[in-house]
């Protein structure tokens, strides 16, 4: 039996308090970005459609191996790349890569702030960066799809940053502290739900099998920021089935289904 080491939500709430657009790679540009309450609950990628691009080819990993992982991860990011690059454009919106980097240890900076101890991977909006840690924790389940995962779920934060959803919730003004989190599990869950999404929508190029998807689903757990074990599994789930971001409107789902 595979103990799960790795919790499955490892973003980071720190990276969503800061906004800007400074930084920003080449943006391809279709459309206006949706601002206000409605680019959370209306944004078009809701009705971009299921992503086209069904192929991402894995790379050999093995545990325990730090240069194996970055490359691996950097194929991931190539496959986001295209793959999202082609949905924002049936969605109108405008489109750049985030840039990537690694590291073996948490404190560096991440263009946010210094990379926090218990996050796995940081998106900075500020400079559009996708900061991920490979300590031993992560390198030694390699070859799980953790990995694969967690990229997908911090380039949901960096595709709701692209679409205005990123921006409308951190110019809002939060009446507490409850009020805020409850707006941070719409992103949190949001963000399971396109990695879900991606990750259905190329599951048949991979060479996985089922039990490879509910173990990551499985790892997850209970917290005020990311929502309960339940409704990540419920999120990434719905993602992962329908292979695309018109599942993933958190902005618009019943309480229940985003505490
Ligand atoms: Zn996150």
């Amino acid at each position: 039996m595979r103990i799960p080491l790795i919790p499955l939500v490892s973003g980071v709430l720190a990276s969503l308090l800061l906004t800007g657009t400074a930084g920003a790679g080449a943006l391809e540009q279709n459309g206006p970005v949706p601002t206000g309450k409605s680019a959370q609950t209306n944004n078009p990628i809701y009705r971009s459609g299921q992503f086209e691009i069904k192929t991402c080819e894995e790379q050999p990993v093995k545990p325990d191996d730090l240069d194996a992982a970055r490359v691996y991860l950097e194929f991931v990011v190539d496959c986001l790349n295209t793959s999202w690059r082609d949905q924002m454009s049936k969605a109108k919106l405008p489109f750049s890569k985030p840039a990537f980097v690694t590291t073996s240890r948490t404190g560096v900076p991440t263009g946010c702030g210094r990379f926090p101890k218990g996050a796995q991977a940081v998106y900075c909006p500020l400079n559009k960066k996708i900061t991920f840690l490979l300590d031993p924790g992560i390198l030694s389940q390699a070859t799980e799809l953790f990995l694969f995962e967690v990229i997908a779920h911090e380039y949901g934060h960096h595709v709701q940053q692209l679409s205005g959803i990123m921006s409308s919730f951190n110019t809002r003004k939060y009446r507490s502290q409850k009020a805020y989190l409850a707006e941070v599990r719409k992103i949190e869950l949001q963000a399971e739900c396109l990695s879900g999404a991606f990750i259905g929508s190329v599951w048949r190029s991979l060479d996985r099998v089922e039990s490879d998807f509910t173990y990551v689903v499985e790892a997850a757990y209970d917290t005020a920021s990311h929502g309960k074990s339940k409704n990540i599994a419920y999120w990434v789930k719905r993602g992962f089935d329908t292979e695309s971001p018109n599942a993933c409107n958190t902005f618009s789902a019943p309480k229940s289904k985003v505490s």
